[in-house]
């Protein structure tokens, strides 16, 4: 089995095969520190999506969609398509009036 022996950036102990410094706690492996920085990223990203919060008209298409009876949940489902579709032009339209307007 490989040794590895790693100097703590942090205060210089001498560790073997270890992913954490045993006198500090500082992670002085490079490859779980990298990990643990993407994962604590994606992190952030998940609850910044889970923070946004969808129009009300949105909110209430999507209950609709995990409703028990199945011909209501299809309904639903095609509204809110429709209603998405609509959301776009829209948007798109007062997007074109804005910059009509400023020239
Ligand atoms: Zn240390």
């Amino acid at each position: 089995m490989n040794k590895s022996y790693i100097k703590c950036p942090n205060c210089g102990t001498e560790n073997v095969n270890n992913d954490y410094c045993r006198t500090c706690g500082t992670i002085i492996n490079v490859v779980l520190q990298r990990k643990l920085e993407r994962e604590r990223i994606e992190q952030t990203k998940l609850t910044a999506r889970q923070n946004e919060k969808p129009s009300q008209v949105g909110a209430f298409l999507k209950k609709g969609e995990n409703h028990s009876n199945i011909i209501i949940r299809a309904f639903f489902k095609v509204v809110y398509a429709i209603w998405f579709f609509f959301a776009v032009i829209i948007g798109g339209f007062i997007a074109a009036i804005i910059s009509a307007a400023a020239g």
